[in-house]
């Protein structure tokens, strides 16, 4: 497992410093969100996926800001699909479903759409748009779905200029005591 961690932490150290956006660096933005996830009481493995679900930002090739270029990078399946060769799928499946929580929440929650980012409002479009109605009873009959979804909302806060959270380290012992995927 800490081989694992060790590669975590190298992609955090190689690319985290990348803008998440205007505001925070990949990193600050990972760590936002795992320590909202961590004060709300999430499980070890969701505060890992916190802090990790949008590490297939960090693996993909796309180069800086696909999408000011219109292209979707399908970074949730590419960090979902990496994760689950490690973890578990308590993991790897709020990952892969934080970008349809975000269409899920923009359908079913009007006010939802005012509070995102003018980024997160740029990828929706790319993304698919909102879920239709079908789409909604889908994602809330799938497993995950109310992961996803708390994943999304801290998601969403951890964007905050200059803002103190722990560092990388507090959460190794986190990510240390997960189990590994079989
Ligand atoms: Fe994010």
């Amino acid at each position: 497992m800490s081989e694992i961690v060790n590669e975590i932490e190298a992609v955090f150290e190689t690319h985290g410093t990348a803008k998440y956006s205007e505001a925070v660096s990949q990193l600050e933005h990972a760590l936002q969100c795992a320590t909202l996830a961590e004060q709300e009481n999430g499980r070890p493995a969701l505060i890992a996926a916190a802090l990790l679900h949008d590490i297939g930002h960090m693996l993909h090739k796309f180069g800086k800001n696909p999408a000011a270029r219109g292209i979707d990078d399908r970074h949730e399946d590419i960090g979902a699909g990496w994760l689950n060769r490690h973890f578990g799928s308590e993991v790897s499946e709020p990952v892969r479903l934080h970008v349809d929580a975000k269409r899920y929440l923009c359908a079913v929650s009007p006010d939802y759409h005012d509070i995102l980012s003018p980024a997160s409002v740029r990828s929706l479009e790319l993304q698919g748009g909102p879920l239709t109605s079908d789409e909604v009873r889908d994602f809330e009959r799938g497993g995950y779905a109310n992961d996803a979804v708390a994943l999304r909302r801290w998601d969403d806060r951890a964007k905050v200029r200059d803002l103190e959270t722990p560092g990388f380290a507090h959460f190794r012992p986190i990510l240390e005591g997960l189990e590994l995927a079989r």
